[in-house]
């Protein structure tokens, strides 16, 4: 349950993509098909299937996770931004591992 899964693509993508970003357990991608001109997904090693599960994190690392969300914006140059996690398909969720969106770069303030 803990480790890697072949057959998810971000357990793949936290082993062979370019990170922008890594911290112990966790690494940031650019999006394939950015929605703003910085678009970062933020992935943890740890596969956990949607946010619904977060509680399957340990706390000390869901507390990292979350740090580590606003070190790659930083990271990014970014002050101001959006941070998204879509949850279930009705949530806009299309890969079944736990990921932040991070968004910048442009003003995001028109549109939830
Ligand atoms: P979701 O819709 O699950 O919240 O977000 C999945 C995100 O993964 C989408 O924004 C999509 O563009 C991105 N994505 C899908 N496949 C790939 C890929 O192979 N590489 C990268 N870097 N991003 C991907
Ligand atoms: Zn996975």
């Amino acid at each position: 349950m803990r480790g890697p899964r072949d057959d998810c693509l971000f357990c793949t993508l936290v082993r062979d993509a370019d990170h922008v970003h890594t911290a112990d357990g966790f690494v940031a991608i650019a999006d394939i098909n950015p929605q703003a001109p910085v678009h970062l997904l933020v992935l943890p090693e740890r596969h956990v299937d949607t946010f619904r599960d977060v509680g399957e994190f340990p706390p000390d690392e869901a507390k990292r996770m979350l740090e580590f969300v606003a070190a790659t914006a930083a990271h990014a140059g970014l002050t101001d931004y959006r941070v998204v996690v879509n949850v279930g398909p009705g949530g806009g969720q299309t890969v079944f591992h736990l990921h932040w969106h991070i968004l910048g770069g442009r003003p995001m303030g028109e549109t939830l």
